[in-house]
């Protein structure tokens, strides 16, 4: 899990700058940035589908695709929820980093590397840290470590307490 930080990995000034325009957000969508999805949506006039960012639905022209801030915006104006990507559902990285959250929770014995949690959920290990990162606030390794020390908290209470159970005895 010992990586240098990537040059693009300033996720959260480069988040909350991204996405202000339509050039911006029809960027996002021809390269299907995940990083976008709940940012905003899309609709395509031609289908009458709306869809997130990171769909992979054949790319719309771009005359024909108007933008909306969330999915009760784009349902408003008629468009229906695409079958594809779900744009109603939980947004795509929450549901992967909770699915991170429960591997790590489900491993107190922490022997689960990165790679193979990148791998359990089907992310890149690079978007997996920089996910996780701006969903939860630390790295994987860094919750990994505060679980750790929770674990030995708990061991450590019980342990005084079976002395102190003992001493009465
Ligand atoms: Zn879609």
């Amino acid at each position: 899990m010992n990586r240098t930080p990537h040059p693009a990995e300033t996720d959260i000034t480069r988040r909350s700058a991204a996405w202000r325009s339509d050039d911006e957000r029809w960027e996002a969508v021809t390269r299907r940035d995940p990083l976008a999805d709940g940012a905003f949506f899309y609709g395509v006039k031609t289908t009458g589908v709306f869809c997130r960012p990171s769909c992979a639905s054949r790319e719309p022209r771009r005359e024909n695709v108007a933008f909306f801030a969330d999915a009760a915006a784009a349902r408003a104006a008629s468009f229906r929820d695409c079958k594809r990507c779900q744009p109603g559902g939980l947004p795509r990285e929450l549901d992967i980093v909770n699915r991170a959250c429960a591997a790590l929770d489900a491993d107190p014995q922490q022997r689960l590397t990165f790679a193979q949690l990148s791998e359990a959920v089907h992310v890149s290990p690079f978007h997996l840290q920089r996910l996780f990162k701006r969903v939860v606030g630390v790295s994987p390794r860094q919750y990994q470590a505060a679980r750790r020390r929770v674990a030995r908290c708990a061991q450590e209470r019980r342990g005084r307490h079976a002395r102190h159970a003992g001493r009465r005895l």
